[in-house]
């Protein structure tokens, strides 16, 4: 192999970039990416850089000297806009065509936008890259007031910041509970309460019909109940859409982003993907995923690397995420079922808890608040499908390491 190519340089891109190196590849590696920057993480663009409290600088995979002793060809601003198989190669904006031996999807996703009535009548703030959190932190201080569209993580995140900086701000929820995709209604429940204790308003099961400019020049949000919320900005938090196009135009298999196997494969054994553009077969969810988060941007694109140099992988992680609103840590392990049975463990003085959750007496999934440590217990126990005691897990003077 003496050509690498890598389509998106944000966080799968840049563990793919890195790994490849680490592995001992040392041919040509191209890194193509239509961002300004460098590899970056996302999660701080909702938390500390929304907030002022970290600059966007700090979010880089790599220190600078470590990202340039890679002796990567990165194409920063630059974008691929077609994959052609027969040719091996890849077709830039500005007309370059950059051969491939092997090719490493990581295009991750872009913000979800909305048809509607108005749309292009008030400024709509989605928040994916660092020039979206940009636009949007001066939009939050005190005195001002936010609409949220979309009672998600993101949202959720967004709300909180906001709020902390002084902002009014409203929820807008279609769903009859938050996060309604991802955690049980327990949690639901939780998440509710804290966003309506810190002041926010959350509205659920409101349906949004489109958006008007008021006559004092605010933005308007139209609810299908025929009310309106007035503000000065609007954040629309209502999902990911996979990046998969360039993929599906190549007749590469897709399915609501591009399908791979656990050794990162598309259809074509010459292209691999790996991040939030990539569904996977998993064996804790029993069927494939397509994982947004952070832990498997990481591990795929490392995993989807050691692939395309001829290792063994078998990439099917425990999926894990994590999310920070006011002062709350919620880290969640596997993937909870309504038929699982539940057993909590709980803090009453801090309000810190995890619930288990479980099938038999084996915990499948946990979902902890301010728990981190003992979260990283209830990962070992999930993934080495070791039998529990459920008074033992519940009670707080049985550590977590001699369950
Ligand atoms: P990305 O980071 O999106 O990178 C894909 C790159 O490819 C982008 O730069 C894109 O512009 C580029 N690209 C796409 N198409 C082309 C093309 N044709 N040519 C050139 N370049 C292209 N996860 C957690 O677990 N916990 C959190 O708390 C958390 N918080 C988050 C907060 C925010 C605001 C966001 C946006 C995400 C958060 N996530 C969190 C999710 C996590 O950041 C993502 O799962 C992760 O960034 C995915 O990495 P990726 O490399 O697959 O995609």
């Amino acid at each position: 192999i003496q050509n690498i190519v890598i389509i998106g340089a944000g966080q799968a891109g840049g563990w793919a970039a890195q790994t490849l190196r680490a592995e001992g590849f040392t041919g040509r590696l191209v890194l193509i990416g239509d961002e300004a920057h460098p590899p970056h993480e996302r999660p701080p663009l909702s938390k500390a850089v929304l907030s002022g409290a970290a600059l966007p600088e700090t979010t880089r995979l790599m220190k600078a000297e470590a990202f340039e002793a890679l002796g990567l060809n990165w194409r920063p601003s630059a974008r691929v806009l077609r994959i052609d198989r027969a040719a091996k190669q890849v077709l830039l904006a500005d007309g370059e065509a950059v051969p491939y031996d092997k090719l490493i999807l990581c295009t991750g996703g872009r913000a979800r936008q909305l048809t509607l009535p108005g749309v292009d009548q008030v400024p709509l703030h989605t928040l994916r890259t660092i020039e979206d959190a940009q636009a949007l932190a001066p939009a939050l201080g005190a005195g001002r007031s936010v609409v949220v569209v979309g009672g998600g993580w993101i949202g959720l995140e967004v709300a909180a910041t906001a709020r902390q900086q002084g902002a009014e701000v409203v929820v807008v929820e279609t769903q009859s509970r938050l996060c309604e995709r991802t955690v049980p209604a327990e949690i639901s429940e939780h998440l509710l309460a804290l966003h309506r204790a810190q002041g926010t308003r959350v509205l659920l099961g409101a349906g949004v019909s489109g958006f008007a400019r008021a006559a004092d020049g605010r933005s308007e949000v139209l609810l299908a109940d025929g009310s309106a919320l007035r503000c000065d900005t609007i954040v629309l938090g209502i999902g990911l859409v996979p990046n998969d196009e360039l993929a599906r135009e190549a007749g590469l298999e897709c399915d609501g982003g591009v399908l791979v196997d656990a050794r990162c494969h598309t259809s074509d054994p010459d292209i691999l993907a790996a991040g939030d553009v990539a569904v996977a077969p998993n064996t804790w969810a029993g069927r494939r995923l397509r994982l947004e988060s952070w832990q498997n941007a990481q591990e795929q694109g490392i995993a989807a690397a050691r692939s395309a140099l001829g290792h063994t992988v078998d990439y099917q992680p425990l999926p894990w995420f994590w999310s920070d609103q006011y002062g709350m840590n919620l880290q969640i392990y596997g993937m909870p079922a309504a038929a699982h049975r539940v057993v909590r463990r709980c803090d009453e003085a801090s309000g810190n808890f995890v619930l288990f959750y479980l099938a038999g007496d084996v915990v499948q999934a946990a979902i902890g608040h301010n728990a981190a440590r003992d979260l990283r217990f209830a990962r070992r126990l999930i993934e080495q499908r070791k039998p529990v005691d459920d008074e033992r897990l519940a009670d707080l003077a049985t550590p977590m390491s001699k369950q």
